[in-house]
């Protein structure tokens, strides 16, 4: 260190005091054991032993940068979302893309489906849309979410992803056809964050100023075009240059490329929910666009990178329960224990008062309640006012506005599936999605899927076989095919 540096130059432990010697510890003679007075030698080691978070349990591995959504047509009439009222009106927003299956360290360029997390700073407080690159997910009941992560992540014993694991939690739940045969298909691994869409997957309640309600479904459609990634340069890549879409994103933004996403809402009415062919909250079915067409609402716009990658996107902590007065939950119950799950993992890893963390934080709506106190609490703590409510004094109350809307249900309190509509079964749209495949798509997808299923136990491709087959004959003789196993019709 020179010593002719200014002051605000000085090195300083974390109190403030000036550091003298920031390479030399402190030693009992110059060959000697360290001492423990040396207090900075201490603070400096302890600091970095803290300086890991816990990972987040899916989704560890992300990009983000920050942004704009901007309205291009008028919604008032089905949401009292001020941020959708009017056309040309602009809300600042943070957006976190992400793996699901790999560690923070693991490769971009995987087969998995991919994170779209959005938090938008309305003037009514953060509103999150939690999405994937996917319209659909593997299963449609909270319930099973922790088993099926297990089976995905690594073998308690060897600590190595196992494909067994993987085939046997599908093949155990055939309401995942559908997400697989996306995440097999050439979409399973896109080019990069840039290329690709965001889909809510869950419905949402939208509710106006008169309190009529319809049912919503989000599409993030990339302007950029969906391109997606050959397998082999995806997997030299994951070698080579394991975090491509990070540093695609960001390198991008740097050049002025800001990707753009316009965005859509399919618009169901809200009795329909009840006659409609397929169950509409199970989020392992979409609504064919031929029934419920897709309404153009908006633009977002990425235009700026984050400038501390910790502080902005490893602390980012989205919540799909992190919905703005005019919007509302569905019935789907993925959904619903996803409102409960995120919020508790946010507290698990970045503590209870994450949300005053500034990128987790409202912008242009100002948080006020009567939560005190907790750990790493940052802000003033309120001050002096008071603590309670009822009061008689001041403070914030709630307001009618705020209110949900009522619902009706029925039936009896029990640990059942969902009602079947008339055309719901695991394989349909799976099916669907298949048959509107190219010859081309379709022998990408029959391949990626064989070359998984190679080193898979007989009875658990046995199994998925016949799941394939009942999505569409082809599909499942394609397979067969590629596995030299004669198919289970034949
Ligand atoms: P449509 O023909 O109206 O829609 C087909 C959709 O499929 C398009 O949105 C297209 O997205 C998307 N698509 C094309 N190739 C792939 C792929 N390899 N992986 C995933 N999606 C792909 O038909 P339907 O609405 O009846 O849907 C048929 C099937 O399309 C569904 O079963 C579903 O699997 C899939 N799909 C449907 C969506 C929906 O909301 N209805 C949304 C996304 C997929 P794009 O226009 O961006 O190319």
């Amino acid at each position: 260190m020179s010593d002719d540096r200014k002051s605000d130059d000085q090195l300083t432990s974390q109190h403030g005091i000036p550091v003298g010697d920031n390479q030399n510890s402190v030693t009992a003679g110059s060959d000697g054991p360290t001492l423990l007075e040396d207090v900075y030698l201490i603070e400096k080691l302890a600091h970095f032993d803290r300086e890991r978070i816990p990972e987040r349990v899916v989704h560890a591995k992300g990009a983000g940068a920050f942004g704009y959504f901007e309205t291009t047509s008028d919604v008032s009439r089905y949401t009292r979302a001020k941020f959708l009222h009017g056309k040309g009106k602009k809300t600042p927003l943070f957006v976190r893309f992400s793996t699901v299956a790999g560690e923070r360290g693991s490769a971009d360029t995987v087969r998995d489906p991919r994170g779209f997390a959005v938090k938008m700073y309305t003037e009514e407080g953060n509103y999150d849309l939690v999405m994937n690159n996917t319209p659909v997910f593997f299963i449609r009941d909270g319930i099973k979410f922790p088993d099926f992560i297990h089976s995905q992540k690594r073998d308690p014993t060897t600590n190595a992803k196992n494909p067994n694991m993987v085939w046997d939690f599908f093949s155990h739940s055939p309401e995942s056809m559908h997400q697989v045969t996306i995440l097999y298909s050439d979409r399973g691994i896109p080019y990069s964050y840039r290329n690709m869409n965001g889909y809510s997957g869950h419905t949402f309640k939208w509710v106006n100023e008169k309190d009529e309600a319809v049912w919503v479904k989000y599409h993030f459609k990339t302007d950029q075009g969906i391109k997606n990634m050959p397998v082999d340069r995806a997997a030299k890549l994951a070698g080579e240059t394991p975090d491509f879409h990070t540093l695609d994103l960001y390198d991008a933004i740097e050049r002025g490329e800001c990707p753009t996403w316009t965005v859509y809402v399919q618009i169901m009415p809200y009795d329909d929910a009840w006659t409609y062919r397929f169950n509409p909250f199970d989020v392992t079915k979409v609504w064919p666009h031929t029934d419920y067409p897709l309404h153009e609402i908006g633009k977002m716009v990425l235009d700026r990178n984050p400038k501390n990658y910790f502080a902005e996107v490893e602390q980012a902590a989205f919540s799909p329960g992190n919905v703005v007065p005019g919007v509302e939950f569905s019935p789907d119950k993925m959904l619903q224990a996803r409102t409960f799950s995120y919020a508790d993992t946010h507290r698990y890893r970045l503590g209870v008062n994450y949300t005053s963390i500034p990128v987790n934080s409202p912008h242009l709506s100002n948080a006020e309640n009567y939560y005190r106190d907790g750990y790493m609490r940052v802000d003033d703590n309120s001050e002096g006012r008071v603590n309670y409510e009822p009061n008689s004094f001041n403070g914030p109350v709630a307001s009618r506005y705020a209110r949900k809307k009522e619902y009706r249900v029925e039936g009896n309190a029990d640990s059942v599936p969902y009602t079947n509509h008339s055309e719901d079964d695991d394989f349909v749209q799976a099916g669907n999605l298949y048959r509107i495949m190219s010859e081309e798509q379709k022998s990408i997808l029959a391949e990626n899927i064989a070359n998984d299923l190679k080193v898979v136990e007989k009875n658990i491709v046995e199994r998925q076989l016949e799941y394939f087959h009942k999505a569409d004959r082809d599909y499942g003789n394609r397979i067969a095919d590629l596995l030299g196993i004669r198919s289970p019709e034949a």
